[in-house]
Order: C-alpha cells, then sequence, then structure tokens
C-alpha cells in the first residue's frame, strides 16, 4: 500500500484527505506542524508526501529542504498562495508539484497518480561495472572478477548511494540519514567500519582505495 505523509494544519482539510485517500486505497499519515512533518518522514519513509506550504512553525518550503537532505520521495505542495514566486521557490528547494487550494479531489489523484508513475520509472542504475567489479542493483548481486560477493543488506544501501552518484562527493551527513537513519547522524565512525568493509570486498587493493575515495571530513566519492 503507498504511504502517504499529510502536512496540514488546517484540521477541516486533513480530515478530508484522510478520509478520501483511504477511500482511493492510500494509507494516509498525518503531520500538522513542519516539526513532526519532519520526523514523522524519517519513522514512517512515505512513498508520497502532500504538503501545505502554510505552516504554524515553520514555512513548508524549510520542511522540503530538510526532506531532500536525505530523500527523493516524491512531495506535491499545497498551497493557497497564488503568486508565481511561492511556487518557484517550492520547486527550487526541491517540490515535485503543486496543487493550487481550492483543489477537486479528482485532480489531487491524479496529480499522486502521476507522482507514483515518475518515481516507479525514475532512471536506476541497474548494474554498474568496472574494471574490477559488478554490482547488480537491483537483483542485489556482487561479483569481483567473475567471483561472486557477498554484500549484506546495510553495505548494500551504501554501495548503492555511492555508485548512483558517480563521480559526486557523497556527505557523511547524508550518507549517515540514508543508511541508517536521523538518529545516526553524527555516528560518524559507522562508515570509517563500513566502507572498509566495502573496499575489502571490491576494490582490488583496499589500502589503497581506486573507486570509494574517502574526501577526509566530509564524505565518500564514487569514481567509477
Ligand atoms: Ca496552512
Amino acid at each position: 500500500m503507498t504511504t502517504v505523509l499529510v502536512v496540514e494544519d488546517e484540521p477541516q482539510l486533513l480530515r478530508a484527505l484522510q478520509i478520501n485517500l483511504r477511500t482511493h486505497g492510500y494509507h494516509p499519515v498525518i503531520a500538522v506542524d513542519g516539526a513532526s512533518a519532519l520526523s514523522a518522514a524519517s519513522e514512517h519513509r512515505p512513498d508520497l508526501v502532500l504538503l501545505d506550504l502554510g505552516l504554524p512553525d515553520m514555512d513548508g518550503v524549510q520542511v522540503i529542504a530538510g526532506l531532500r537532505a536525505w530523500t527523493q520521495v516524491p512531495i506535491i505542495v499545497l498551497s493557497a498562495r497564488h503568486g508565481p514566486e511561492d511556487k518557484v521557490e517550492a520547486l527550487d528547494a526541491g517540490a515535485d508539484d503543486y496543487v493550487t487550494k481550492p483543489f477537486g479531489l479528482e485532480e489531487l489523484l491524479a496529480r499522486l497518480r502521476a507522482a507514483e508513475r515518475r518515481s516507479a520509472a525514475a532512471p536506476g542504475t541497474p548494474v554498474v561495472t568496472t574494471g574490477d567489479f559488478r554490482l547488480d542493483l537491483a537483483g542485489r548481486k556482487a561479483e569481483r572478477r567473475g567471483e561472486q560477493v557477498r554484500l549484506t543488506p546495510t553495505e548494500w544501501r551504501l554501495v548503492e548511494l555511492l555508485v548512483r552518484n558517480p563521480g559526486q562527493l557523497v556527505t557523511q551527513q547524508k550518507l549517515l540519514l540514508e543508511v541508517w537513519g536521523p538518529a545516526y547522524a553524527r555516528e560518524v565512525q559507522y562508515l570509517r567500519v563500513y566502507l572498509n568493509q566495502l573496499r575489502r570486498k571490491l576494490e582490488p587493493d583496499p589500502a589503497r582505495p581506486r573507486y570509494f575515495i574517502t574526501e577526509s571530513g566530509m564524505g565518500y566519492r564514487f569514481e567509477p
């Protein structure tokens, strides 16, 4: 079932959204302000987010930025504001779509379905091949020079995040948040331990990494 995080401080609208989403087969999780939206997102890992921009404790754009620090979940903004600059600001911050209040239920459902389709069809990197190893991300199969290598689920999440951003620095914060969750945001030593394991399994010379490069004090980078 598709979990939708609904962030809305107007009780009537929130209630209507909850009922209608349930009726249409979604599993709604609700939050009435920005802070609880951010914690609900990390706790429930929703498949979609419906986000009101005018929240009592913070601007919805800040919520978008907070989510985008660690997740690519589709975000559809609900807003009573009409100015094009609000829309641009929300989209620039990382929202996927924008629905202006008042909106019809059919329109909202259509936007939800569209966001689901886009997210299902998101460009993947199912197989990554280097001179030394091959990772089949969809099939969860790893090989080094033709020999099967077993990676743990945590190692898969970590390696996937790195290889999906080839040549780019992936920060310690992002890795910890996405692989272990917000409660582990400071556990930098986890990264050292797990990166060493990955290198032992995949690198030709784990002591001199060729593929999984440490950017000292900042994060890690996959060099294909
Ligand atoms: Ca509001």
